[in-house]
């Protein structure tokens, strides 16, 4: 008989000095769009589109697989909601969203997160951590999506 697989014993286990939970902690910087009790949501230093935002749980997750579903559920509302004012302030015709888990899945930092990016009609997406922003082009973003997020 096959054993049924079990996530907590068949993937690594999360690892706290991780880039997110370094910047969840505030041992590194982010340039900051929206923070909750349960979630946090910060522009990728390496945009593939202006407005590219990164949305993690607060609570240490590695992947989609080991997080608390209620904790899932609040990421992704969380999620529509960054995305609501991304389009918005981007003035998107479109907008991609991307999770990925583990490295075969194409996972690079080991903290869940969700990419929201704005697109544009004909523009493609730059290849994935390509370029490092402007950091002034990333406060201005930042703000203005916290400015969307509030109503304002
Ligand atoms: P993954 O492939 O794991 O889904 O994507 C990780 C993302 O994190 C990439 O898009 C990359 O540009 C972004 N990233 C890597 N290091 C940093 C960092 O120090 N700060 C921010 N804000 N984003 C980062």
């Amino acid at each position: 008989m096959t054993a049924t697989k079990d996530v907590e014993n068949t993937m690594p286990s999360y690892d706290p000095n991780n880039i997110f939970a370094k910047i969840l902690r505030g041992e590194l910087p982010a340039h900051k769009v929206h923070e909750d009790d349960k979630a946090f949501a910060f522009l990728d230093i390496m945009p593939r589109a202006p407005g590219h935002t990164l949305v993690i749980p607060k609570a240490p997750a590695r992947t989609f697989l080991d997080i608390d579903p209620d904790d899932l559920a609040h990421l992704i509302k969380v999620t529509q909601m960054i995305a609501r004012a991304a389009v918005k302030v981007f003035d998107a015709d479109g907008l991609t969203i991307q999770q990925f888990n583990e490295a075969a899945g194409g996972q690079v930092v080991f903290h869940l997160h969700v990419h929201v990016m704005p697109r544009k009609n004909g523009v493609p997406l730059k290849p994935p951590a390509s370029v490092k922003e402007d950091p002034t082009i990333l406060s201005d973003q930042a703000l203005r999506l916290a400015a969307a997020l509030k109503g304002k």
